[in-house]
């Protein structure tokens, strides 16, 4: 099981998950959960993440995409999967053979899923997504549209089954007075409209609006499901909401020292030349780059922990490798673990302080880890399963 694991690898908390879970149920104080687990689990492995989620009594998913929802019906898993985004109307037989919910999300998109799902006689479970300001997809609510007769048409139309509505804030994230009013609006324009489709006769079994920050930042007492996304992989939706909850992070990404070698001053290292020596230094070469999803633009700038202590990386961050400065870390050799991010020993360097080194968010950071980097699930400090997605991709 071990075999091929000591180049690069990320680690997967899956105790970490099981105590988030526990965390967020009480924040949610009786909404439901649904986990969101589209781009992989946010690059934690989705099958894994949603079977253990199942496990824990999780029983409603959101992904990006039907090749998403069918890589979880496929891994088994129980449920309901909501598709947030476009499936093609064409593949509503395939929708409702998996039992798949699908946003709907245009007048022009309902007529053609409801076509397409009457012409294969079956009927396919919705839920109506409104845009009161995200500017995405969505039945434009705003101060200057109402789309409510649009909608009762919408849920009149044959072979769609509305089982819920929802919405998606765009700054619940951010601690502004500007902000919270922009949310405010939101959440108003949300509520009016699901209390007019509710006085006008229409079911709506599931009502949802928040997601991490907005769970954190909003009681919604008329909703009774929450979308939940980063605060279950333990990270933060923004630098201000660090400490809301008392999450913690699921993946460490870890790596192993390939070579060390003792450097005079004046050598340069890696593409461009853009470091060079100052003075004797000793450098560790690490098998880990941007093709693992460690962002390029941390070239020079941001430190791994060996044996708990930073090493600046030095220079370009390649495809495949970059180099380390262990001038100050004497009792590192060749093998030995380097956490590129996570915990190591006392020591901590998050996924959201690396992505604010470089100009993103934690987000971007964890679901950039590609698919060459082997998952290790740990369940008590134990490796419980390992997801290499090369070695288990079989052509036909
Ligand atoms: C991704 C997504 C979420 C989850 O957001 P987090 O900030 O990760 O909790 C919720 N709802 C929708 C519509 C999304 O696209």
């Amino acid at each position: 099981m071990q075999k091929f694991l000591r180049r690069t690898w990320a680690e997967i908390n899956l105790d970490h998950l099981v105590h988030n879970i526990s965390v967020l149920r009480e924040r949610a104080a009786g909404k439901e959960l649904m986990a969101i687990v589209k781009a992989d689990a946010y690059g934690h492995g989705d099958h894994i993440i949603a079977r253990e989620l199942n496990r824990l009594g999780v029983t409603f998913f959101g992904v990006s995409n039907l090749e998403e929802a069918t890589c979880l019906r496929n891994a088994g898993v129980k449920g309901e999967i909501l598709i947030l985004g476009i499936t093609p109307a064409e593949y509503a037989a395939t929708l409702a053979e998996q039992s798949i919910t699908q946003a709907v999300f245009s007048t022009e998109y309902g007529v053609a899923l409801s076509r397409a799902a009457t012409a294969a006689g079956v009927r396919v479970k919705s839920h109506l997504k409104i845009d009161t300001g995200m500017g995405r997809i969505g039945f434009v609510a705003q101060p200057d549209a109402d789309p409510f007769d649009e909608i009762l048409a919408v849920t009149r139309l044959p072979g769609l089954e509305i089982t819920g509505i929802f919405s998606h804030f765009s700054v619940a994230d951010l601690i502004d007075p500007d902000a919270d009013r922009y949310t405010d609006q939101q959440q108003q324009q949300f509520q009016q409209l699901v209390d007019r489709l509710g006085q006008a006769g229409v079911k709506l079994p599931y009502i949802h609006l928040q997601n991490s920050a907005g769970i954190i930042r909003r009681d919604i007492a008329s909703c009774n499901l929450v979308r939940i996304g980063i605060s279950m992989y333990g990270l933060s939706p923004a630098d201000g909401l660090a400490d809301a909850l008392p999450v913690k992070p699921l993946m460490t990404l870890k790596t192993a020292v390939a070579m060390i070698k003792e450097i005079p001053a004046g050598r340069y290292i890696s593409y461009g030349r853009t470091f060079c020596s100052d003075r004797l230094m000793r450098v560790a070469t690490v098998p880990v780059g941007y093709a693992d999803g460690y962002p390029r633009a941390l070239s020079s700038k941001a430190v791994m922990l060996i044996h708990g202590k930073p090493a600046p990386v030095l220079g370009c961050v390649c495809m495949d490798q970059l180099v380390l400065d262990v001038t100050d870390i004497p009792e590192v050799t060749v093998g030995d673990e380097v956490t590129v991010f996570g915990r190591s020993g006392e020591a901590t360097l998050s996924a959201e302080q690396l992505a604010a080194q470089c100009g993103t968010i934690g987000y971007e950071i964890v679901c950039s880890i590609s698919r060459r980097v082997p998952r290790v699930y740990l369940r008590n400090g134990e490796a419980v399963e390992t997801v290499d997605y090369l070695l288990s991709f079989h052509p036909e």
